[in-house]
This record gives C-alpha cells, structure tokens and sequence, in this order.
C-alpha cells in the first residue's frame, strides 16, 4: 500500500539525516531521461526521481593529503565512508518500500583496479537534485564543504518535491587542473550529457590510481579535491 502524507519529504529528508547523511537532495529524472537511456540503456525507466546523499568527509584528512599523494587515513576512511553509505542506502530503500514505492540502491562507488564506472552518476544525481555543482575536477563540490563528501543514490518512483540544479562556481579556478599529477583534468566545466572524457583523461587518472593501489590497498588519490579552494575557508 502507497502512504503518502503531506510532510512525506520532510519524513524522509529527516529519516537519512538521521542515520548519518551530512546532505540530502531530491532529483526530478524526468526531463533527463534522454541523456540517461544514452548512457545505461533503459535501465532505469521505472525510477524518475533520484534520492541523493552525501556523507561528510572529515576536512583535516582531505587537507592532509599533499601533491604525493594520498594518505593512509584517506585510503582508510574513503572505505569506511562508501560502506556507511551503502548502509544507509539500504536503509533509505526499506523505508521506502515500506511505504510501498519502489527503490533502488546504487553502491557508492568504489574505484576498482580495473576502472571508474559506476551503474549510475552519484554527482549527475546530486546536482540535479541543487546540492551542488560537477567542478572541473568532476568531483561535486558544495558551497560549504567544497569536495569533502562522498555521495551515493537511490533510485525511486515516489512523488518527491524536487531541487534544481546548481550552476557552476568554478570560474576561472584551476587548481585542480594545476594539482593533478597525472595532468588529466582538462579545465573545462561540466556539461549535461558530456562524456567525462570531454573533462578528464580517465586513462591517465586510473594510471595513477592503479599505483596507489600498490601502496594504499585501495585506487585512491584525492589530490584534486585537496587542492580545491571550496569549503576551506
Ligand atoms: S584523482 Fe588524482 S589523478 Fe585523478 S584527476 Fe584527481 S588529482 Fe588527477
Ligand atoms: S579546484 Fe577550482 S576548478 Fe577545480 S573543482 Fe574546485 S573550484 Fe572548480
């Protein structure tokens, strides 16, 4: 049975922050659905709105890393960070299909060895849904915490009040383009339905992940959300 009261969002926006989100969002899929099917076929047909949730990264351990590279921390707590999220995805579904909707989790992304695609953009979900904007690095960056959070998504068909999307406040910034180490930012901002290619050689970034690996147990860097002047002040 559907449930659906009036302050239905705020339940629910209250609900995620709840159990742990730093931010939630909701995202109107709809108008988008073009440039959706493009990309995962038509996966996703029966889920128009996009739940977006991001969990706060702590600011010292982003600050720590330096142009090395990562840092044992930021290895660690990247993991810990997308094992909350899947958690509180999980959750976020039940109550949703509680409530009789259908839900769908997907995993906050974990880099693997082997590449950087996930099954669906967590930063495409949270900037539809006005939680911040896709920087040059195409990191989401936040008005208050720049790119200190890791995002996750969950797919549904309830009627949510929707955001709109932020615009982009990177400017004439480049230090991200400036601080990458394998030289693959392009320094050109995020477009809707351009390929992440447009904006970073993933080549060259999973080249660099890779050796990470080797040292951190894990394909992380981080570099270009260090060098993001967002959130700092
Ligand atoms: S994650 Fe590292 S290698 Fe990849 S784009 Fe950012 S700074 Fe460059
Ligand atoms: S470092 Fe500058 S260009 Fe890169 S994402 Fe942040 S604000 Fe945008």
């Amino acid at each position: 049975m559907r449930l659906n009261t009036a302050n239905f969002d705020q339940e629910l926006k209250e609900f995620v922050l709840s159990i742990g989100a730093g931010k939630v969002g909701f995202a109107d899929l709809r108008p988008y659905f073009g440039e959706i099917r493009k990309a995962y076929g038509n996966t996703w047909d029966n889920y128009p709105v996009a739940i977006s949730v991001a969990l706060n990264m702590p600011s010292a351990v982003i600050r720590e890393i330096s142009a090395k590279g990562p840092t044992d921390s930021y290895a660690r707590f990247y993991d810990v960070a997308n094992i909350a999220l899947d958690t509180m995805t999980m959750r976020i579904t039940d109550w949703l299909e509680e409530r009789g909707f259908s839900a769908f989790p997907i995993t906050a992304s974990k880099v693997s060895k082997e590449g950087l695609h996930g099954i669906f953009s967590h930063r495409a979900a949270a900037h539809l849904a006005g939680l911040g904007w896709i920087g040059k690095s195409c990191c989401l960056i936040t008005p208050d915490r720049g790119p200190m959070q890791r995002l996750a998504t969950v797919l549904c068909d309830a009627p949510l009040k929707c955001g709109m999307p932020m615009e982009s406040k990177c400017g004439d910034c480049t230090c991200c383009q400036n601080a990458c180490p394998a030289d693959a930012i392009k320094g050109r901002n995020w477009q809707m339905g351009q390929d992440v290619s447009e904006r970073v050689d993933r080549d060259a970034c999973k080249a660099f992940l890779k050796k990470n690996y080797e040292t951190y147990g894990s394909s992380v860097c981080g570099i270009c959300l260090s060098a993001c002047p967002w959130g700092k002040c």
